[in-house]
């Protein structure tokens, strides 16, 4: 077969080039959409070109458009970048061009899939029988958690739901928070189980649930019990009371879903373990590993202790699927996919190239790096932090004034030492500010504070 060599040469000098230069870029630069899209676009070719060509060409065209999102002062929304050995393993993976549908598509996929799952369960510190699904991202780690879910609340009402469906069917109640990640309600919204069905519990100035709204809500609710909590606000990085909360759903014969697209990783570090006090009683959980593990997108995991309905809720059969007889694991039976991309090997390789104590090292590093962050800025002029720094997340506001925030945020984003995106907090414009990338050092940060500062000097206020 023909390798192409120089092809694959190049690409990797492309992509080494772009690594080597990552930290002097302009983080985030404004780019116009039609200018890049002239550059890279054009007719529709009739005949082909040749592949190396296409390359040069393609990385060109859309440097502009690149944003430094795996480099260390990338602080917008939850992002992380890529751990080296993830990375190379990413290339493997594409490489290889394995389908990690079924063992028989991928003895490799399905073994490193099942080893990836049990170390990530006993890093989360969750039961070893727990299922595991390796997803695109958390959002679709939540709707498989919520399929489970919804398979077993709908069980105990004697429906068999992936049957019968939902047309005429009894109820059940799903609870949220009015701090719950909007994914969660998209979840729900595919699941038929509708956004505006959702009993929604008052959160506290942090944005965790208030337990004393949730028992009353529960008192009320005569249907089987879904409860959605959150073990990582977006905006503040507070966690729900898990244990509380758990407690009141079992109460109930009730199914705890909890959404840690970022913070659940925080159960790997013995310093912050303890924010999730209680996660281990949870029913089913969702994870990013492109968060804060910094595995390459897209990738996210999807934990149900009730194997039997997670996999009632997401198996697909068909005559010709028939699996070996000795076969522990079928990849499509934890996930809504069937053909997909053999996610577990870039996850096999981040875990194996920090271990337990590097990847609890990456956390605490991360969170002592966003206090010092905070430090920082509390020190200039006029400049509030608003959340209590527990975790990653840092909210800022400046002058007082949403068009002023609005104003420095506009900015330090033009600037382009480091970028971060705005948020609505409480009714106010803030700055968020989230530290989860592997390579961010002090030195990052302490320029990035500076770069944020000077773009807020007190003289541009109105
Ligand atoms: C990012 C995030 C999600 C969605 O995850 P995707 O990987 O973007 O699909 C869900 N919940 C929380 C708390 C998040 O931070």
């Amino acid at each position: 077969m023909p390798i192409h060599r120089d092809l694959l040469q190049r690409t990797q000098d492309l992509a080494i080039e772009f690594l080597r230069t990552l930290d002097q870029r302009p983080v985030g630069r404004p780019v116009d959409f039609t200018t890049l899209t002239a550059r890279a676009g054009g007719p529709l070719p009739n005949d082909g070109e040749d592949a190396a060509q296409v390359i040069e060409h393609l990385a060109r065209a859309i440097d502009p458009g690149l944003i430094a999102t795996p480099g260390p002062r990338y602080f917008g929304f939850v992002i992380g970048g890529a751990l080296p050995a993830a990375l190379a393993a990413d290339w493997l993976t594409s490489a290889w061009d394995q389908n990690a549908f079924s063992f028989a598509s991928s003895p490799a996929a399905a073994a490193v899939e099942d080893i990836a799952a049990r170390w990530l369960l006993e890093l989360f510190g969750l039961p070893a029988g727990c299922s595991v699904g390796f997803t695109t991202g958390c959002t679709m780690a939540n709707f498989t958690g919520l399929a489970a879910a919804r398979h077993a609340l709908f069980r105990q009402l004697g429906w068999d739901v992936e049957r019968q469906g939902l047309q005429g069917s009894p109820r059940i109640t799903v609870v949220a928070s009015d701090e719950s990640h909007v994914s969660i309600f998209a979840a729900l919204q595919m699941l038929g189980l509708g956004r505006d069905q959702v009993v929604r519990i008052p959160t506290d100035e942090q944005g965790r649930m208030r337990t004393g709204d949730l028992r009353a809500a529960i008192a009320a609710i005569d249907t089987p019990l879904l409860v959605c909590a959150q073990a990582g606000n977006v905006n503040t990085g507070a966690f729900d009371p898990i244990s509380e909360i758990a407690e009141c759903v079992h109460d109930r014969s009730g199914w705890l879903h909890v959404d840690g697209a970022f913070g659940l990783w925080a159960t790997a570090s013995p310093v912050y373990r303890h924010l999730l006090r209680g996660v281990e009683l949870a029913d089913s959980l969702a994870v990013d590993c492109h968060k804060w593990l910094n595995v390459p997108y897209d990738c996210g995991i999807a934990l149900v202790r009730d194997r039997s309905a997670h996999h009632a809720a997401m198996s697909l059969s068909a005559a010709y699927y028939a699996q070996p007889a000795d076969c522990a694991r079928e990849n499509h039976d934890w996930v809504p996919e069937a053909s997909r991309r053999a996610r577990g090997f870039a996850v096999y390789a981040a875990i194996k190239s920090l271990g337990r104590n590097g990847i609890a090292e990456m956390i605490e590093r991360c969170c002592t790096l966003a206090r010092r962050m905070a430090d920082h800025l509390s020190r200039g002029a006029g400049v509030r932090i608003l959340n209590d720094v527990v975790l990653n997340q840092v909210l800022v506001r400046f002058g007082n004034s949403d068009a002023f925030t609005a104003e420095v945020i506009r900015k330090v984003q033009e600037d382009g030492t480091c970028w971060l995106s705005a948020t609505t907090w409480h009714g106010m414009h803030a700055m968020r500010i989230s530290v989860s990338n592997w390579s961010t050092s002090e030195a990052d940060i302490d320029l990035s504070a500076a770069a944020i500062l000077r773009c807020s000097k007190p003289a541009d206020a109105p």
